[in-house]
Order: C-alpha cells, then sequence, then structure tokens
C-alpha cells in the first residue's frame, strides 16, 4: 500500500465520529435535524456582486491566467476599503496579495518562514488551519490557551522566555471563532510590543470584522503603531458578502511578508480567477447599509437564541461579534454529552467547543447561518428542553 506523508498523520485526531454517527442515525430515522454546527452563511451573494460576475465571465479577457499577485485594480478596491474602513494606508502593489480565500492564504503562510522544529503560537480553542499550517511546514506549534477568566486574549506573560525567543509566528484571530471574543487595541499593541521585543511575526485571521452589533468597531491589527513592521492581516469575503463559495480574500500588511507568501503562491497556484476579483471589487464597493441588513439579521437570530438558552437555564451572554454563539455546558457535561443530548431531544447539530482545542472543553459553539424559520424551530424545540 502507498504510506502517507509523516505530515498527514501528524494531523490532530478527528474527535465526533461518534457523534456524527448519531447525527446520520438520526436522519437516516427521519428526524428533521437542523445543523446548527457549520459557519457558512445562509444567506445569498448580494445582487450587485452576482450581476458583476455574470458580465465578467463573458468576457474573454478573464478566461486568461490571472496576475499571481491579484489585479491591481482589485488590490486597489481593497487598500480603498482598508483606508475608509480603519483609516489605514496600504500600498496596493506591495502591501495588499489576492487569496483564493483567507484560508489559502492563512495555510500557505508558515510555508514561507517556518523551517521544520521552529516553534509557532497557536491559540486554542481555535481555527484548526493555524495547527495544521505550522505542522504541514514542519514546525511545532506551542498552544497559548484561550480563557475566559482572560476575556479568551492569550496571556502573553505566560508564554516562557525560551518559547517567545524561538518563535517564528504568532497566529491570532479576533473577532474570535469560536468564542466570538473581541479584542480591542490596547491588547493588539500588547502584541506588537511582544512581537517586536522577541522577533515574532504577527499573523492577524480579521474574517469576522465586519460582522459586528450594538455599535461595536472590532479594529484592524494594522490600527496599531508599528504593527505594520511586523504583521499581516487576513481579510475574507466569504462572511462578510455571503460569499464562501466563491473563494476570495486577501492579505494585507508588512511588504516583506506579502512577497515571501506570494512567491510561495506563485509555485503553487496561479491566483483568483478575474471574472471573481471583478466581482470582488464591486462586493468591497457595495454601499454600508447592504451590509446592515446582514448584520441585522445576525442580530436578531443571537437575540432569538440568547434568550431561548437562557430560558432554559444557560447562562449566555450576547456576543458582540461573529455569527457565533459560544456556550458553556450545564455543570456535568462534557462538550460531547451536551451536544448529543441537544441532537436526541431536539435533533439539533451543534460543533463540541473541545473540537477545536482541549480549553474548548465545556463548551459548545452554536453557528447562527440558518434560516430564519429553522432557527425560530431550533428555538422552540430548544424551550422543551428540561436541564
Ligand atoms: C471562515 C473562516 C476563515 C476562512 O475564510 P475563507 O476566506 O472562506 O477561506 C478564516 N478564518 C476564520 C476564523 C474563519 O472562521
Amino acid at each position: 500500500m502507498f504510506e502517507r506523508a509523516e505530515r498527514l498523520k501528524k494531523l490532530p485526531p478527528y474527535l465526533f465520529k461518534e457523534l456524527d454517527r448519531k447525527r446520520d442515525e438520526a436522519i437516516s430515522k427521519g428526524v428533521d435535524v437542523i445543523d446548527l454546527g457549520v459557519g457558512d452563511p445562509d444567506l445569498p451573494t448580494p445582487e450587485p456582486v452576482v450581476e458583476e460576475m455574470k458580465k465578467a465571465v463573458q468576457d474573454p479577457m478573464n478566461h486568461r491566467y490571472p496576475s499571481y499577485s491579484g489585479m491591481i485594480e482589485f488590490r486597489k478596491a481593497a487598500a480603498q476599503w482598508y483606508k475608509s474602513r480603519f483609516g489605514v494606508s496600504v500600498d496596493p502593489e506591495q502591501e495588499v496579495l489576492s487569496l483564493i480565500g483567507s484560508k489559502e492564504g492563512i495555510a500557505h503562510f508558515p510555508l514561507a518562514f517556518v523551517n521544520p522544529g521552529d516553534i509557532v503560537l497557536v491559540p486554542t480553542p481555535a481555527y484548526p488551519v493555524y495547527n495544521i499550517a505550522t505542522i504541514f511546514a514542519g514546525g511545532n506549534s506551542f498552544f497559548m490557551p484561550l480563557l475566559e477568566e482572560n476575556h479568551f486574549l492569550p496571556d502573553l506573560s505566560s508564554i516562557p522566555t525560551e518559547i517567545a525567543e524561538k518563535a517564528k509566528i504568532m497566529f491570532i484571530n479576533y473577532p474570535n471563532n469560536p468564542t466570538s471574543a473581541t479584542a480591542d487595541k490596547d491588547f493588539f499593541k500588547e502584541v506588537v510590543k511582544f512581537a517586536k521585543k522577541h522577533n515574532i511575526i504577527v499573523c492577524h485571521d480579521a474574517a469576522y470584522t465586519e460582522i459586528s452589533f450594538d455599535g461595536y468597531i472590532p479594529p484592524s491589527f494594522l490600527e496599531v503603531d508599528g504593527a505594520k513592521d511586523v504583521a499581516v492581516e487576513f481579510h475574507s469575503l466569504s462572511k462578510t458578502y455571503n460569499m464562501t463559495g466563491w473563494r476570495i480574500g486577501f492579505a494585507v500588511g508588512n511588504s516583506d511578508l506579502i512577497s515571501a507568501l506570494g512567491a510561495i503562491k506563485s509555485n503553487i497556484d496561479s491566483g483568483v480567477f478575474q471574472a471573481v476579483q471583478i466581482a470582488g471589487i464591486r462586493a468591497l464597493r457595495l454601499n454600508k447599509s447592504w451590509l446592515k441588513s446582514t448584520v441585522d439579521i445576525y442580530r436578531k437570530r443571537r437575540d432569538m437564541l440568547v434568550e431561548a438558552l437562557n430560558n432554559i437555564g444557560l447562562k449566555v451572554k450576547p456576543p458582540k461579534a461573529t455569527f457565533y454563539l459560544w456556550i458553556k455546558v450545564p455543570e456535568g457535561y462534557s462538550s460531547e454529552e451536551f451536544a448529543s443530548r441537544l441532537l436526541e431531544e431536539a435533533g439539533i447539530v451543534v460543533t463540541p467547543g473541545n473540537g477545536f482545542g482541549e480549553p474548548g472543553e465545556g463548551y459548545i459553539r452554536i453557528s447562527l447561518t440558518q434560516k430564519d424559520e429553522r432557527l425560530k424551530e431550533a428555538v422552540a424545540r430548544i424551550e422543551r428542553i428540561r436541564i
């Protein structure tokens, strides 16, 4: 047989075979299962973006290889969006790179800087790609636990000096998936200081900066003085504009970091389909009122679910950002046990928190990306549960 490479054998084990089996069994028995597990917007891509794509796809100019670093028009639109949204100036030629979704950029980034045995600082619980990309590059993750008592921010002072000295990259992500925590600029300043002191590259995953509520406006990491000396920020059009299927995002930041990532990418992929970049430009230029209507939908869903969960005795605070609820399970349950109970008694699928890393044990994540009617049905079923 063909033996798989060590890097695949080193992937963390998949924890939820049993839960998946229960879900499949429920479905096969005819249970109407509501999936609140995956974070993939149910809302459609804005109509003007779809229309732009229709035109662009018919133009033979767009049928050829795109530029590796991305169309300059797309990079300019990203830079303009950055300026108007965050007040941060970036050079579209040197400091912006188109990505085939931000996951692609995040996954490739360690290949540009990590040698076998190097250390990467990775939050946990977290989006799994930071750790896996580190493994694929031959590096070792040093996990930074995100704990409720620290507002789900990593405690930089608890990182041993010898680890900090050896670390090449730090990944962070705010607003955060899965905890829905937010970070303020003071925390980002602390990270810049730490990174400069120990010569560490900061990769900030900013996939959720546009999904926020109650007047809260998430900052860009690059708003902080000196951030551009050490950091690259990953943005995605996926969550902001309901474009997960289109595969488009971009990286912004330090020109040496951007150019090194570009050097990896130009040897692996050949850029983003130009028609998708043209549609992406249209998205970045959408009127702000469009985003507001999307966020209003998530806010209503959030409030509806938070109320239902509190009614059954869980203590859930409405998150300031993201479309996730990060919920402490009742006393006496593990994450998986409580997820099983929701499946068995309410036909609802949620993600056990430990799937995002060990400190996520004791939590579940609920995603708000299901149709309103389905969420209402979920709420009705939840309210029938007695804990
Ligand atoms: C969804 C998500 C991404 C990936 O988005 P794409 O641009 O679709 O690849 C990256 N990071 C986090 C934390 C996410 O939740």
